[in-house]
């Protein structure tokens, strides 16, 4: 029996148009950057420590059959059929947790039929950055891909200069994208008929019995996706390539790349530089999301022939992301009745927080103080909006304090900010690698910070918040 038993393969079924079959490019003498040992207790991941290294960097033997996926997708608005996997690897379903079973995925294991004219490999810097993103969005309690480890070697990978190379263990229970189901209609009828059936009978059983299963699918990845982005908003995250290769049938933050969260509210932030137009700026994400479910919606075009059917459920992300948002804001803002003036009270904080670059998440949670001790309590404008919300609060039945823990469970202490990654990436390249996985442990519970880890809670310095970030990854 090998040592890396239990992995099973079911994307197989699907048969070649889906898939290659293609080995690794490994990572000779990797070391441990971070391995999420909580991840490991939740799933009871039995592998002893070499084996688990091993998988890590892409040592596998014959019992595993690791496989690229296609798929195609909508790059920047432009349709892209030359995509799949091509720097990583599909090497099965590898665990599960709540009966669910989980796909392993290692980023950064070598050129694949998909490669391009890419090398197939990921440089130590992106692979902490997922790794820690993943683990802060899991902490926040949004759906995410997760990360198992980080790990590198002494092999240098040329992108802007030489850099260590590394890989990423990721989890979750399918890779599947939206762009899958793009390639599937690009490839015809059965083709996207044999992906929705495998898709129905792997993650969503239940919607098996529907009068219309396609439109129960469509209509289940539309609306987790519509808050999904809903979620992304109200703490102030960036994705960056809202891409249809990046967008995960699963409803789940997926494809970290040039992320960022906001430091100061700036509702067009851009934390992809390479983004110049600004079509995935941070004001834009709900109406990129509705465009992609929209794409998806065309390629499911052979499945629900009825245009007005498709058209409903476009409506359901627009219905479904207001609804999802307006409560998310509303818990921000501690309020627990609703009224209909709601919407206007939360988009007048927004436009003053924008107008005059407060912290996104340090203002929200100093809702909770006092007035005199917020930093905008000196702002005429936003006296003005504190007014109308006392008023608001008229409107609560619930207790003043009842109201500050809503606040308080619902507005992050500690966000991943920019410079908090990057010092932790600095701290890895120079050989201190216990930092990345204390990092993500306080991540793990950004609601309530321990002592030690109050000095990242507080508003960056102007130092801090000017960080450029290169993307290349
Ligand atoms: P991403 O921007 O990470 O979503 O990647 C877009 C596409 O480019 C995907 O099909 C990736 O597999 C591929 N890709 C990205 N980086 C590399 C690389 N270093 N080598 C080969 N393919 C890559
Ligand atoms: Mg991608
Ligand atoms: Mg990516």
């Amino acid at each position: 029996m090998s040592a890396f038993t239990p992995f099973q393969q079911p994307f197989c079924q699907l048969g070649s148009t889906f898939f290659r079959h293609c080995q690794p490019e490994p990572l000779v003498n990797a070391h441990w950057i971070a391995r999420n040992d909580a991840l490991i207790a939740q799933h009871a991941i039995a592998f002893d420590d070499k084996t688990l290294l091993n998988l890590a960097s892409g040592l596998l033997d014959d019992s595993l059959a690791p496989i690229a996926q296609k798929y195609t997708g909508h790059q920047f608005g432009y349709y892209n059929p030359d995509l799949g996997d091509g720097r990583g690897l599909l090497l099965g379903q590898g665990s599960h947790y709540l009966g669910i079973s989980y796909d392993w995925h290692l980023k950064g294991a070598g050129r694949t039929p998909f490669s391009r004219g890419g090398d197939g490999r990921a440089v130590l810097r992106s692979c902490i950055r997922e790794y820690l993103a993943s683990e802060a969005m899991a902490g926040l309690g949004i759906p995410t891909s997760r990360a198992l480890s980080v790990v590198s070697n002494q092999e240098t990978v040329w992108r802007e200069g030489p850099e260590p190379r590394a890989a990423l263990l990721r989890l979750t229970p399918s890779h599947i994208r939206f762009g899958h189901f793009e390639w599937a209609a690009e490839v015809g009828a059965d083709a996207s008929k044999q992906l929705a059936d495998y898709v129905i009978a792997q993650h969503f059983v239940h919607l098996a019995d529907s009068p219309n299963p396609y439109a129960a699918l469509l209509r289940q990845i539309v609306v987790s996706t519509a808050q999904l982005i809903a979620k992304w908003q109200s703490v102030g995250f960036n994705h960056g390539v809202m891409n249809t290769d990046n967008f995960s049938i699963l409803g789940e933050t997926f494809d970290y790349g040039p992320y960022g969260f906001l430091d100061d509210c700036q509702i067009g932030y851009i934390c992809n530089h390479s983004d110049h137009a600004g079509r995935y700026a941070y004001n834009e994400q709900p109406q990129i999301g509705l465009w992609n479910c929209q794409v998806l919606a065309a390629s499911f075009a052979n499945l629900i022939p009825s245009e007005a059917t498709r058209s409903a459920i476009m409506n359901d992300y627009v219905t479904e992301y207001n609804n999802h948002y307006i409560h998310l804001m509303r818990q921000k803002l501690g309020l627990a009745q609703t009224h209909p003036n709601d919407k206007e009270l939360v988009a007048k904080l927004i436009i003053l927080m924008d107008k005059h670059r407060l912290d996104w998440s340090c203002t929200w949670r100093e809702l909770a103080q006092n007035f005199e001790a917020q930093q905008a309590s000196q702002l005429s404008d936003y006296q003005a909006w504190w007014r109308d919300y006392q008023a608001r609060l008229d409107f609560e039945t619930s207790s003043e304090n009842d109201r500050k823990m809503l606040i308080l469970n619902n507005n992050p202490q500690l966000i991943l900010r920019n410079y908090i990654a990057q010092e932790a990436i600095d701290k890895a390249e120079s050989g201190d690698c216990q930092w990345v996985d204390s990092l993500r442990q306080a991540l793990q519970n950004p609601f309530e910070v321990a002592e030690e880890w109050q000095a990242y809670c507080a508003r960056p310095s102007l130092s801090q918040k000017g960080l450029r970030l290169s993307c290349s990854s």
